[in-house]
């Protein structure tokens, strides 16, 4: 059926005198089904942007050859082998054409880590893992500003503090904000089993959000390991009532008995009962030695037929919050780090016992990064069919410990490399080690992620893909060079990935010549409908 809409518009190419306009053809194309005689199509001549002679790569058709591309009113309408001319032009020889990647899992939501971000090829980069609360600030402050897509999953976690310890994460940083001013209550979000008074505002909050339109709840309970049973199943029935999904950091960063392993099992249990779409973040972040243990696990629940994703970015290290439960005592035996797998960000310390007892207290919003990840157990998860890309890309410091500005030079933010190079690493590692397909690359850094939402978010059944109808969130990149510049060095971390000369927002050219425009914002909100 894809191919035949492809073929389709190739084919109206040659007759284009004869041919319908083309969104009446393309509406006409999508009823058409199995035996029925094939509409035509027609290449309207006032096209906004054509890009041309480029290895365009469709991961849902599977087409893989040389076309010109042509888009109009946002929309990719034609994929075509005739010649084609529009207001704007790219010449894309020697590159591949591919849809813009989509990362599920992005809590740097600044205007830098975006730009970073458009620099790695992504599109349509959602806070999905943690979430946003309230949601509906978090899509007021972003309107008309964002240069990507942009969306989030209502956070379970937030909605947890506000209702715990009494702290309005509205106007307070994601991450450092918020956790260091519930601390002065005590914590009580990450250390408490709530009340059933409790369990009733946090569920009312998050029910809020729902009705916002945020997609799917962010249930990152790894963060908060004292959450009872009662808990989990309440957020999974809602999950239900509202036909959305569910995305988890799991219970416990553990190689033994309590691991993440069992995480996994308690979280498979209650959305498969509850019959919810799951998505699992970094798998091997949570499953260590046992990644591939998790991953079939996964595999057997989706050969069961449940909705049951799995995620992880590319790197051995991690970064969060230095508070994180799972750095708590014993932490050496759980995940097989010592403290000199710890970083602090804002000093670049290394920790020891002294060090990490003092920011745990004084700074437990602030980030570290550790080691914590075999290189087998992350490229185990790469190359499982299904698996997908989700950098979890953290927010960039300044010197001062703040959020760098958007015109602030590469390189001065500090902080864990993957909110700048995931996607370009993934695309070097696929040239340098064969790690799977070029093809099955690109699934994993757009199609599949679209293919989670499209359920239950209807607008990314037009995103992902490479094809005419689809939106025209394009990704134009050298397959012989594309590479990640971000690395751990000091003035290393917030390098741009390079090899990526053009991406392209809802048929609007945000990066051109690898620059990121200056004041160009054609970001759309992917959100569900808001109910009152
Ligand atoms: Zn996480």
């Amino acid at each position: 059926m894809n191919h035949q809409n492809i073929v389709l518009v190739m084919g109206c190419a040659i007759v284009l005198a004869g041919c319908k306009p083309a969104s009446d053809a393309l509406e006409r194309q999508e009823e058409t089904t199995g035996e029925e005689a094939p509409a035509k199509a027609a290449i309207p001549e006032d096209l906004d942007l054509v890009i041309l002679n480029g290895r365009v790569m469709d991961p849902e058709t599977k087409l893989d050859a040389v076309r010109n591309v042509g888009v109009k009113d946002g929309k990719i309408v034609a994929v075509t082998d005739e010649a084609i001319e529009g207001t704007e032009t790219i010449d894309a020889s020697g590159h591949v054409v591919a849809p813009g990647f989509i990362d599920l899992h992005v809590h740097g939501q600044d205007p830098y880590a975006v730009k970073l971000l458009l620099r790695d090829g992504v599109t349509t980069p959602l806070e999905i893992e943690a979430g946003a609360w309230p949601v509906e600030d978090y899509y007021d402050e972003r309107k008309g500003k964002s240069q990507a897509n942009y969306g989030a999953s209502v956070a379970h976690v937030w909605a947890r503090l506000a209702a715990m310890d009494k702290v309005d994460p509205k106007g307070l940083g994601l991450y450092s904000g918020a956790i260091n001013a519930s601390a002065h209550d005590g914590a009580k979000w990450s250390k408490d089993r709530s009340s059933p008074e409790q369990l009733e505002q946090i569920m009312a909050n998050v029910e809020q959000g729902l009705r916002q339109g945020g997609l799917g709840i962010g249930f990152p309970i790894g963060y908060y390991t004292a959450v009872g049973s009662p808990e989990v199943d309440t957020v999974a029935g809602l999950a239900k009532r509202y036909n959305t999904f569910i995305t988890t950091h799991v219970r416990y960063l553990s190689n033994i008995p309590p691991s993440g392993y069992l995480g996994l099992e308690e979280l498979l249990a209650v959305a498969t009962a509850n019959e919810v779409p799951l998505l699992v973040h970094h798998v091997p972040s949570n499953c260590l030695g046992q990644t591939p243990q998790c991953l079939d696990l996964i595999d057997k629940a989706r050969s069961a037929g449940f909705k049951v994703a799995a995620e992880f970015y590319p790197y051995t290290f991690g970064s969060s919050i230095i508070g994180a439960d799972y750095l708590g005592p014993g932490f050496q035996e759980r995940t097989g780090m010592d403290y000199q797998d710890i970083t602090y960000v804002k000093t670049g310390e290394k920790m020891t016992k002294a060090l990490l007892a003092k920011y745990r207290k004084q700074d437990p919003g602030g980030m570290m990064i550790m080691h914590h990840i075999k290189e087998p157990d992350m490229l185990a998860a790469f190359s499982r069919p299904g698996v997908f890309v989700g950098s979890d890309g953290v927010p960039f410091e300044d010197d001062k410990g703040g959020i760098p500005a958007w015109d602030a030079p590469y390189g001065v933010g500090k902080g864990h490399p993957r909110g700048a190079g995931t996607h370009a690493k993934v695309l070097r590692l696929v040239r340098e080690k064969s790690v799977v397909p070029l093809m099955e690359a690109i699934a994993k850094l757009s199609y599949l992620q679209a293919q989670f939402l499209e359920d239950t978010v209807p607008d990314m059944k037009h995103r992902g893909r490479l094809k005419p109808g689809a939106i025209a969130d394009i990704t134009i990149f050298d397959p012989a060079t594309v590479t990640d510049n971000a690395g751990s060095d000091e003035g290393k971390n917030s390098l741009p990935s390079t090899g990526i000369p053009y991406v392209i927002v809802n048929g609007t050219i945000v990066v051109k010549d690898s620059k990121v425009l200056k004041g160009v914002y054609p970001g759309q909100p992917i959100r569900n409908a808001v109910q009152n």
